[in-house]
């Protein structure tokens, strides 16, 4: 690899385990209204809470109000506290940065611009990087807002390459989806790496470097 400057993250499931936070979130939740009351059976109460989290979006920040509708018929307020208390203790004691994230980012922010480009809202980013205190790391985070497109287009990266003033062969993208983090930047001639850890979904397609940790990174540089 030609010498870069900079290096791209993805967030979610790139340097945090965020579906097996949203997992667990969402287990400890069901439980709790179950436990203020609700009459549901547990299994198709998770395959609901699934259901809606794939058509409203992994972000929706009333997806309890739409599950208890679509339940119990109706809302609840005491379950539905119930619920959003334990899925947010839960969350709190889940959102955890995979193994080396923070000693990789340590050692490469001192040789490159490091930031974020995700599809998750702005403040959820910045929330979930101060949680886990790996704010510092990071010049900017390029977020839905910016551009108001998904990654899948190029108008987040090219958002980046100008406030880095940096060309597309000059920079790294690591993401751990193929359609979303390696497709985009391999289009636009960035270098990319596919974080195999936290592929939740089989694609086709190759990115430059596959890593299983991503301390990998720092042998990749
Ligand atoms: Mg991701």
């Amino acid at each position: 690899m030609k010498k870069i400057k900079a290096i791209v993250f993805d967030l979610d499931n790139t340097l945090i385990d965020f579906m097996r936070m949203k997992g667990k979130a969402s287990e400890a939740a069901i439980k709790a209204m179950v436990r203020a009351g609700l009459k549901v059976n547990k299994k198709e109460a998770w395959a609901v809470l699934q259901e809606l989290f794939k058509m409203h979006g992994i972000e929706d920040q009333k997806i309890f109000d739409k599950f208890l509708k679509k339940t119990a018929g109706s809302v609840d307020i005491r379950i539905l506290a119930a619920g959003v208390v334990a899925y947010r203790k839960a969350k709190r004691r889940m959102l955890k940065p995979y193994p080396n994230v923070r000693r990789t980012l340590a050692a490469l922010s001192k040789q490159y611009k490091l930031v974020i480009i995700t599809d998750a809202p702005k403040f959820q980013a910045w929330t979930r990087l101060y949680d886990m205190r790996l704010e510092k790391y990071f010049d900017f985070v390029i977020a839905f807002e910016d551009t108001g497109v998904m990654k899948l287009k190029k108008m987040p990266f090219k958002k980046a390459f100008k406030i880095l003033k940096l060309k597309p062969s000059k920079i790294l993208m690591v993401g751990d989806s193929i359609s979303r983090d390696v497709k985009p930047a391999k289009r636009l001639g960035m270098h990319t790496v596919l974080a195999k850890y936290g592929q939740f979904r089989e694609e086709r397609g190759k990115a430059d470097y596959e890593i299983n940790d991503i301390s990998e990174i720092l042998k990749i540089v």
